[in-house]
């Protein structure tokens, strides 16, 4: 994965960090008073060499009053860049909150269903 990019639907620069979860995150490319991400140096296990460590920036999630907190110590924020892409259809925010929520209630319907079909 390189160190810097560009998306490949707008052509906005982009950088590529990993989630705590492992995954592959694209970030504006520059910080964001905004953001919702900061971004921690870690030491990880290289997936394909074992027992070899690399340092990989780790895109942290904080909320709100983490951010500001953060901020006040010059910590910079980065924004997810599928919430600014513009080649994505304009709609609505929808807060993360509401996002991981929904998410949830789609799980634990899901997990109901699930019950239901193996009686
Ligand atoms: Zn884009």
């Amino acid at each position: 994965m390189p160190k810097s990019a560009y998306c490949k639907d707008c052509r906005e620069p982009i950088r590529w960090a990993t989630t705590q979860a492992g995954k592959v995150i694209a970030l504006g490319a520059s910080p964001d008073p905004k953001g919702t991400y900061t971004l921690v140096k870690r030491l990880v296990l290289d997936e394909r060499e074992p027992f070899i460590y690399r340092e990989r920036m780790v895109a942290v999630a904080v909320s709100q009053k983490d951010a500001v907190e953060l901020q006040v110590h010059g910590e910079l924020l980065w924004l997810a860049h599928t919430a600014v892409c513009t080649a994505r259809r304009p709609r609505q925010h929808v807060p993360e909150g509401v996002l991981r929520r929904l998410e949830q209630r789609r799980q634990a319907v899901k997990d109901r269903n699930d019950r239901r079909t193996r009686r």
